[in-house]
């Protein structure tokens, strides 16, 4: 019996989680220049908070859930993170404490999705969310933030699309115009289409099957359904990206994949690097009556996540910086015991250390040293431990010293913090 990973679930190995962190270090960098701090929520929430927020008509909650039963509760791991963490902005009363609460969170998310490129069963989103302002302001900054971070990354093609769902009214008003343009195609819909004319033909206009495709060529699009409270807020929202200088792209059929949005849409789409089909980096809207939905007072929000595996395709190969580092070779058995302290001393300094406590010749561990991209080793022989000295071989120089035992700390730790020699 040979065991894998769950289908759909990877795993992260150290060579690449060093590109994970220049993107979640660029992320939190920036999300906290804008002010927003860190909220961290359990993977696992009651599913009921899923079904009410994310929409029952949903892909997600009708057939992508993980849901199980434990002490006779319904469980679910989180397939998002909005709608955990605004749970936990009306169970901890939040907006008592503060007028406007930004938030962001970053970890896994689940879904039972067929697994292809750039679409996995366990993914990572990083997202933030915004309580307590009613916008267009602050979400014009939200989608500048982003185009701004996929720009610093270096990610090229990106695509602000934006849309306007209106607010409940004018939705309804917009699944009666799909409704009535859509039921003259019924024949020409995929099966799974036909049966959400009805209960959610909003979901139809993101069908990827080319039959629905053609069937909403023409179809109308909301922003011709605003009311006037809609409108005016669409308009803000254009004319503050506009002064801000940031690119955006109106298309009036955005709908995206969960129900609790409201007025403000987009989505972030890339060409570059290997995305593929699965383009789509990032989504986000308005979701101006969740918190309320959700037994919390009537707070508006805005939120967005995007999809880290997808960025990282995006990117390509990304450069790491590695910090330089030491290699202790110590030559037997009294040796060992010095390396060992001289280790720990370099570590306690702040100088990364590895220590080859094996045994095993010179040349296997200067071969080792050279494999790990150590800049320096530090050679300890019995013999020169005697007379207290060592030899420190600069690998990037390829030079050689000898020096005191009792000098190496302050020599090498100048000489990471740039100070010479
Ligand atoms: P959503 O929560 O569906 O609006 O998705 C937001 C972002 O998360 C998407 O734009 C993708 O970048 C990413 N994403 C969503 N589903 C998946 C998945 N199954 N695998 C990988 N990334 C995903």
């Amino acid at each position: 019996m040979s065991y894998r990973a769950v289908k759909g679930m990877n795993d992260i190995l150290p060579d690449e989680v060093a590109q994970w962190h220049v993107l979640e270090r660029a992320f939190r960098e920036i999300a906290e220049l804008h002010g927003y701090a860190e909220v961290r929520t359990p993977i696992v929430e009651g599913t009921e908070l899923f079904v009410r927020s994310i929409g029952e008509t949903t892909d997600v909650v009708e057939k992508e859930m993980y849901t199980f039963s434990r002490h006779d509760e319904s469980l679910t791991l989180r397939p998002e993170g909005t709608a955990g963490a605004a749970r936990a902005y009306v169970e901890h009363k939040q907006h008592a404490k503060e007028p406007v609460s930004r938030w962001y969170y970053l970890g896994p998310m689940f879904r039972a999705e067929r697994p292809q490129r750039g679409r996995y069963r366990q993914f990572y989103q990083a997202g933030c969310e915004i309580f307590g302002d009613p916008g267009p302001a602050c979400d014009a900054e939200m989608i500048d933030m982003l185009v701004g971070l996929f720009r610093k990354l270096g990610i090229a093609d990106v695509s602000a699309n934006l849309g306007c769902i209106g607010g409940p009214g004018t939705r309804e008003r917009y699944r009666a115009a799909l409704r009535d343009f859509l039921k003259p195609k019924l024949e020409s819909l995929s099966e799974h289409a036909r049966a959400r004319v009805e209960a959610n033909p909003l979901r139809i206009l993101d069908s990827k099957d080319p039959r629905d495709r053609a069937a909403c060529e023409g179809a109308p699009g909301v922003t011709d359904l605003l009311d006037d409270a809609d409108r005016a807020h669409w308009d803000g929202l254009r004319r503050h990206l506009d002064r801000l200088g940031t690119p955006y792209v109106v298309d009036p059929r955005l709908v995206r994949g969960l129900d609790y949005y409201t007025r403000t849409l987009f989505e972030l789409t890339s060409r570059s690097g290997e995305l593929g089909a699965q383009n789509t980096l990032c989504g986000g809207g308005r979701y101006d009556h969740m918190i309320e939905e959700l037994g919390g007072p009537n707070v508006p929000a805005i939120g967005f996540a995007m999809g880290l595996e997808r960025i990282l395709l995006a990117l390509g190969q990304v450069a790491v910086e590695k910090r330089p580092r030491c290699f202790l070779a110590p030559l037997g058995e009294s040796a060992l015991g010095a390396a060992l302290e001289l280790a720990r001393s370099l570590r306690d300094a702040g100088v990364a250390a590895d220590l080859d406590a094996r045994g095993g010749s010179l040349k296997s561990m200067l071969r080792r040293a050279d494999a790990l991209g150590a800049r320096h080793c530090i050679v300890i022989g019995d013999a020169e431990l005697a007379r207290g000295v060592v030899q420190l071989k600069d690998l990037a120089q390829h030079q050689q010293e000898e020096l005191a035992l009792a000098d190496v700390v302050a020599r090498l730790s100048r000489r990471e913090a740039g100070g010479g020699p």
